[in-house]
């Protein structure tokens, strides 16, 4: 058998941890990648794998993008990720959260959790009774940074699909511009509204097709159903709902001058950012866009470990640079002739020191 450590997935990671529990019936990995810029941060994943291999690789990759993702969005932590390997039944219990806990202060800080697909918040407040390393709690008081992570992360992508129209339509506004949204949930959902207020022509989509409906009625605009949002003629195509949706075919079909949402792993594979490229589209990498949503979580983490008072105005601050850091790579990327995909994961290798 290989060593996992010769697997493509492993990026030099720092500390990967099988984490076993057989009173509870844990079983969990801890993926760390880097803490050069601080802390492993990144949410726990409680699903059920088909075999443990997919586990271990999405803990690595996913610990990865979190290097890359916190790098970008300037933030004081480096990137980690657990996963929980729930049985069939899914059974999660306190004593299994708790063996978690135990597991994350045993690393000393050197990785911070918070929640990710199958946690809750009431899981994250289990998991805090056993270690101080842990976000995503309720929110303490008025000003303070915390909650819901899907409206900040809605609001760094209606900042950064502004400065995309301001960078390949040259228009200021987003009034009159025509934006697909695909995917009408918690970010989606926020995105569109933003958006609207500011006048923008919308189509709208979900699996959902009642609740992307009524959206589209609330907010005067239209429709399509599912498989008619990618190929929707429009200015700005935003993805706010599933990843890999940037294939071969995905990629022919679009009929827009930008792409900029906040779904995860847009591409299906690592060609498509220069496919997409050679069609002239502008690309906003999913991660920097996207960032709104950890920049409040660190930054709640921060405020509650380190006595830092940033609250709520920090992370607005913090967002309000997602703008400049795209158009930043938007121009290397023009300069040099290398897909914006790629610019933005070499910038956040020479973050992280690698
Ligand atoms: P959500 O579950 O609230 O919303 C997702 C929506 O997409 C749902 O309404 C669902 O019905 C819809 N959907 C699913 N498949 C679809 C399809 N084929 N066509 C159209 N719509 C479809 O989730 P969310 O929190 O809004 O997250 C959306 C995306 O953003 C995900 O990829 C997530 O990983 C990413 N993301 C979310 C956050 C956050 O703060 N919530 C942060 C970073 C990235």
């Amino acid at each position: 058998m290989t060593a996992f450590w010769t697997e493509a997935d492993y990026d030099d990671h720092e500390l990967v941890q099988l984490v076993r529990d057989a009173k509870s019936g844990l079983t969990a990995i801890i993926a760390i990648h880097s803490t050069h810029l601080g802390p492993g941060a990144g949410g726990t994943r409680f699903w059920h794998y088909s075999e443990p291999k997919a586990a271990m690789r999405d803990a690595l990759r996913l610990s990865r993008g979190m290097s890359y993702k916190n790098a970008m969005a300037g933030l004081p932590m480096g990137g980690g990720k657990a996963v929980i390997l729930a049985d069939e039944a899914r059974t999660k219990t306190p004593e299994l959260l708790a063996a978690f806990g135990d597991a994350v202060e045993g690393l000393g800080g050197k990785y911070v959790t918070a929640e990710d697909v199958g946690i809750t918040e009431a899981d994250m407040v289990a998991v805090s009774e056993r270690t101080r390393f842990v976000s995503g709690l309720p929110v303490e008081g008025e000003g303070s940074a915390g909650g819901d992570p899907g409206p900040f992360t809605a609001m760094g992508i209606y900042l950064g699909i502004k400065a995309a129209v301001k960078h390949k339509l040259g228009k200021d506004s987003v009034e009159g511009v025509h934006i697909a949204v695909q995917g009408t949930g918690s970010v989606g959902g926020g995105v569109a509204r933003l958006l609207a207020k500011d006048g923008a022509q919308l189509t709208l989509s979900d699996i959902n097709e009642e609740r992307a409906q009524a959206m589209a009625r609330d907010l005067g605009g239209e429709f399509v159903a599912p498989d008619a949002i990618m190929s929707t003629a429009c200015d700005v195509f935003s993805p706010n709902a599933l990843g890999a949706i940037l294939d071969d075919e995905g990629i022919a079909c679009l009929d827009c001058a930008i792409v900029a949402g906040g779904a995860n792993n847009q591409f299906a594979r690592a060609k498509h950012g220069a496919m997409l490229s050679e069609r002239g589209i502008l690309y906003a990498p999913d991660y920097v866009i996207n960032a709104g949503g950890i920049i409040s979580v660190a930054q709640e983490y921060l405020d509650r470990q380190q006595g830092e008072k940033g609250g709520i105005n920090e992370v607005r601050k913090r967002i309000a640079q997602i703008p400049a850091r795209l158009t930043q790579i938007w121009q290397e990327s023009e300069a040099t002739g290398v897909s914006s995909d790629v610019v933005a994961d070499r910038m956040a290798q020479k973050l992280i020191g690698r």
